[in-house]
């Protein structure tokens, strides 16, 4: 049977040139790289050169580059971090509805205690207007936290401009970019933004391991008390295996990002002309232009996605829904609820992203697929009634 992987915004295959940089690191070149000697020495290198590669792909200074265990730690560090750091000026952080729940379940745990968020809402596209960010500061704002593209509907943020607003009020502006750095131009100088957080494993890298871009001069604190790595601010002997694979990983992307976007974006259009042609009362959600070149959202009327995840599932196809209950989610997603979908909408939701190896004939395989797949949920869910 025929395999299609779809759901690369979850995770992505580490690339075998990624592997091979790092196999070294586990049992040749195994010193702790803050140690004075040959073996720390080397494995110190492997380090700076992750860290030059990290720091050149979204224009930062090297010095600027901490190291994490991933996405959810470094946006974990920032929420907590900015707000432990200047809980003495203020106590209101901006965001919006659409972020990760790593973004947005640390915000709660902030409200618990006693902070004040603003959840931005978006328009239908996904969409955030920097002029609602303008409105929502006021004295005390001490982090405004604005994802770059969303993971569910891949809809792409103006961060320059929200970085703009954020820069003349002096307040902190921190992205969370885990699906998009490795994946689209960055440039922290033009977009004004003073912490970024990504993941290794959204990139073709290896899984556990992440970094995050901190501004020379950002108050935002340690995020792990212990010893002097990263400058102190985050205790913990380097995964070094992990940060060399990662800093692999960003080189190779860096490489092939023009050609990957063109590809993609093709692919992508592909797939979307195919499913909305072919299968009756389908629709894209996310904005249509605006909008990660590998990300795919429909949804279908009177449809089920857990049930239509199984069926494609069984046709060698993986993907995934913002209906209830599904692996990621808790709920139905909260994301397709902000866009203003009905519950028919987001429970009949499937959300395909592709990757590197995604090919034209494995496109046209979900096109063929998905419709029949489609039919036979839909006439299971009317038989219900
Ligand atoms: C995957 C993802 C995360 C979490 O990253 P991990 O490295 O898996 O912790 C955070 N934010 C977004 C937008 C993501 O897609």
């Amino acid at each position: 049977m025929r395999k299609v992987y779809l759901d690369h915004a979850a995770t992505t295959p580490a690339h075998p040139e990624v592997v091979q940089a790092m196999l070294p690191y586990f049992s040749e070149i195994y010193g702790n790289p803050l140690s004075a000697h040959d073996w720390g020495k080397e494995a110190a290198k492997g380090i700076d050169r992750a860290r030059k590669a990290v720091a050149r792909c979204i224009g930062a200074q090297t010095q600027e580059i901490v190291f994490t265990s991933g996405g959810t730690e470094s946006n974990n560090a920032v929420l907590k971090g900015a707000a432990m750091a200047g809980r003495t000026r203020g106590n209101h952080i901006i965001t919006t509805a659409i972020e990760h729940r790593a973004v947005l379940s640390p915000c709660t745990f902030l409200e618990r205690q006693g902070f004040f968020v603003t959840y931005l809402p978006v328009d239908s596209s996904g969409m955030v207007d920097p002029d609602a960010v303008r409105r929502a500061i006021r004295p005390g704002t001490l982090l405004i936290s604005v994802m770059h593209a969303n993971n569910e509907i891949g809809t792409i943020q103006p961060l320059a401009e929200i970085g703009a607003i954020a820069r003349e009020h002096a307040i902190l502006f921190h992205t969370d970019a885990v699906q998009t750095v490795g994946h689209l131009p960055i440039d922290v100088e033009a977009m004004h933004i003073d912490l970024l957080s990504a993941s290794a494993h959204k990139f073709y890298g290896p899984k556990g391991v992440g970094f995050l871009y901190v501004r020379s001069g950002s108050k935002i604190g340690r995020f792990m008390h212990g010893g002097s790595q990263e400058k102190s601010r985050r205790g913990s002997t380097h995964n070094v295996p992990g940060i060399v694979g990662m800093g692999k990983a960003i080189e190779i992307a860096e490489q092939g990002m023009r050609d990957e976007i063109a590809q993609l974006t093709e692919l992508r259009n592909r797939l979307v002309r195919g499913i909305l042609e072919g299968v009756k009362k389908s629709f894209l959600n996310g904005h249509p232009d605006a909008r990660l070149p590998n990300n795919v959202n429909v949804s279908f009327r009177k449809a089920q996605g857990e049930m239509l995840l199984r069926l494609l599932n069984e046709e060698g196809i993986g993907c995934s829904t913002g209906s209830a209950c599904n692996s990621s989610n808790v709920g139905p997603s909260h994301v397709l609820d902000a866009i203003g979908l009905s519950h028919d909408m987001i429970a009949g939701s499937l959300r395909l992203s592709l990757g590197r190896q995604t090919t034209e004939a494995d496109i046209d395989y979900v096109v063929e697929v998905l419709p029949r797949a489609v039919r036979k949920v839909r006439t299971f869910v009317e038989d219900l009634r």
